[in-house]
């Protein structure tokens, strides 16, 4: 074997989803410094992705910035086209663009907020990860997909149906996605967090009460942080862990442990 870490990402093109800001540009940060070229997607915080790139080009690395809203499939098939013609084929995807849940019963939900949770947390991820696998199908196999879950894949919580749907939903996509491309040795894997102090948790960031308050149940008593879940995408991603398919790595300081406290 030649004296090359095993998880240098050297020369591979990653394309990470929702990179404008937490846990997507964390893993912008940590696969660039690997070695990895990113195209660096977002919605709609331009200033956010400039950012993300100059982070990127800090490490050493190629960044292209693409503008895409993931629940729409033509948007992402350019993307994909987009990356391929400007950075080469993309090895690596990481699904990370999401959003949470309204705080509304099903009952009282309007349908726009479950149709929209599931168009971007559940669409979004099949499109991607569907232009994806043609790409790596092309160029013979291998490869890698990285899908953002939740502890709310498992755990439910009132007030979150569509968030929980979603993310359920994304565990199954997964774990269906490594059944079809073991043939082809392209590993799909979950990443799942728990408490992730990112803008998605903005108002308990802005309220120590509040976030005192949230930590509790969780048994290492602090959110994490985006650079957390990062390194392990980035073991995910390597090919220290090609033996890792069709399952969701938690990391959630034992959240999953704890869930045994009622409504
Ligand atoms: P974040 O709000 O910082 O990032 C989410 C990103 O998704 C943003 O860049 C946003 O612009 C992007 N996005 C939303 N809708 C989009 C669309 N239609 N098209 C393209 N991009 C879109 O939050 P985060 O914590 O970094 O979230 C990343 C992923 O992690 C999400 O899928 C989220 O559900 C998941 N997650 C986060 C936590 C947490 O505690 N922060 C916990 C579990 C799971």
């Amino acid at each position: 074997m030649e004296n090359k870490p095993q998880n240098s990402l050297s020369g591979k093109v990653a394309i990470i989803t929702g990179a404008d800001s937490g846990i997507g540009q964390a893993t912008a940060d940590e696969l660039s410094a690997k070695g990895a070229s990113i195209l660096i997607n977002y919605h709609n915080d331009k200033e956010s992705a400039e950012k993300t790139l100059k982070i990127v080009e800090g490490n050493g690395g190629k960044g292209l910035i693409f503008q895409c809203d993931v629940s729409d499939y033509a948007q992402v098939q350019k993307m994909y086209e987009t990356t391929v013609k400007e950075l080469g084929v993309p090895y690596i995807i990481v699904n990370s663009a999401g959003i949470d849940s309204q705080g509304e019963m099903v009952d009282e939900m309007d349908i726009a907020i479950f149709d929209t949770a599931i168009k971007t947390n559940l669409y979004g991820t099949f499109y991607s990860c569907k232009e994806f696998i043609k790409l790596r199908k092309a160029e013979g196999g291998e490869g890698k997909i990285i899908n953002i879950s939740s502890v709310h894949e498992d755990i439910p919580r009132a007030g979150a149906a569509e968030y929980c749907a979603s993310k359920g939903a994304v565990r199954n996509l997964t774990r269906c996605l490594s059944l079809e491309l073991a043939e082809f040795k392209i590993n799909v894997n979950n990443v799942a967090p728990g408490m992730i102090l990112t803008p998605m948790n903005q108002q308990a960031i802005d309220d120590p009460k509040e976030l005192e308050k949230q930590v509790q149940s969780i048994p290492l008593k602090r959110a994490g942080e985006p650079w957390e879940i990062a390194k392990l995408i980035a073991y995910l991603v390597s090919e220290d862990a090609a033996y890792a398919t069709g399952q969701t790595y938690f990391l959630d300081g034992g959240l999953m442990q704890n869930i045994g406290q009622g409504a």
